[in-house]
């Protein structure tokens, strides 16, 4: 029977995020410097073999969500057979993946039979100009095509994701809302974290406040409860029915409010860290565990991990005087896992 993973607040974690590599064919403006960070090499980056080990480590311990993640998972070989046979392997296991989109045309009608929990597709603009400025080396087109193909493939509910910057994209809100219903997906708006000294800029900062009151007829929306059943609106982000239309909307406040008495997860960094808390720079490896195929040397690793879980998690966002130097240490989005 399976257990159950709780922290010292009595938070049940029951929803691992898993970053399965580090590479991205994308350097997003608030991910990555310009040129780019340095690969880890393969060998230190966990097989799939050790993957679905830890699947099993973490089944056996209660998890019922487990989110793929990157980087870009689907530059990594392999892995759309991967999550195949992760599915197979636990049917009632919840799976998840969050992707920039560029590769999906090519895997829609696999990702389709897959049952999918959530694709969720970060998409911060619909102009190409922009696109190209802010993930540097990307395409938008293809990214449109990509989410068509898995809509017109059916079958995975689909989430798009857009992190506001003010003077960039704060005036497309309404825009985005409409792309949305007309993909049938759900958006969320989020705040740009401060995770990185090297990209984030305090001037850029939309609160999630602001960011309500820019959609489309903003006396329309009403607050939903937060974990009501409904998977769509489970999670850190706070949702929002429009009363005319009935389409959701979520914004997650991941540093103006991060809900941590509600978090439930977890996250595993591509070199096998699991570290308990997004803005924690603290992890504990579980790599040699993983490797070895020693289960009790795993669990262990995992309940240190778990707790060491803080309370609330510390943003670190640096005061107007502070600036980002103050930053502690670089936390690069694509090698935490987002
Ligand atoms: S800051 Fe840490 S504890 Fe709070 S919601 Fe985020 S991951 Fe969970």
């Amino acid at each position: 029977m399976a257990g159950i993973i709780q922290d010292s607040f009595g938070r049940v974690l029951d929803y691992v995020r898993i970053s399965i590599t580090d590479r991205c064919n994308f350097r997003c403006i608030y991910c990555m410097p310009a040129d780019g960070i340095e690969w880890i090499p393969h060998g230190n980056i966990l097989s799939y073999e050790d993957l679905l080990f830890l699947c099993r480590a973490l089944t056996d311990l209660g998890v019922r969500k487990i989110r793929f993640t990157g980087g870009e998972p689907f530059v990594r070989k392999g892995f759309v057979p991967f999550l195949e046979s992760v599915k197979e392997a636990y049917p009632n296991l919840r799976i998840a993946v969050t992707t920039n989109g560029s590769l999906l045309e090519k895997w829609a009608e696999r990702i389709a039979r897959l049952g999918l929990d959530s694709l969720n597709v970060s998409l911060d603009t619909l102009d190409h100009a922009k696109f190209l400025e802010t993930t540097r080396t990307g395409d938008l087109e293809r990214v449109l095509r990509g989410i068509d193909a898995v809509r017109q493939s059916g079958g995975v509910p689909l989430k798009l994701n857009s992190v506001v910057m003010r003077n960039f994209n704060l005036d497309e809100i309404p825009a985005l809302v409409g792309f949305a219903a007309e993909k049938g997906a759900t958006i969320r708006f989020i705040e740009f974290m401060p995770l990185d000294k090297d990209v984030w800029s305090q001037s850029q900062f939309v609160p999630a406040e602001e960011i309500l009151s820019r959609l489309p007829d903003p006396a329309l929306w009403r607050s939903c409860p937060p974990r009501d059943n409904r998977s769509e609106i489970c999670g850190p982000s706070r949702y929002f029915q429009n009363s005319a239309t009935g389409r959701m909307v979520g914004i997650i406040s991941a540093v103006s409010d991060h809900f941590c008495h509600l978090c439930n997860r977890l996250r595993v960094t591509s070199t096998g860290v699991m570290r308990p808390c997004l803005f924690g720079n603290f992890g504990f490896s579980l790599f040699e565990a993983l490797r070895g195929k020693d289960s009790e040397a795993l669990r262990e690793g995992i309940m240190k991990a778990v707790s060491r879980k803080p309370q609330r998690g510390e943003t670190g966002i640096p005061s107007p005087e502070e600036g980002r130097n103050s930053l502690q240490e670089e936390r690069h989005m694509s090698q935490i896992g987002g």
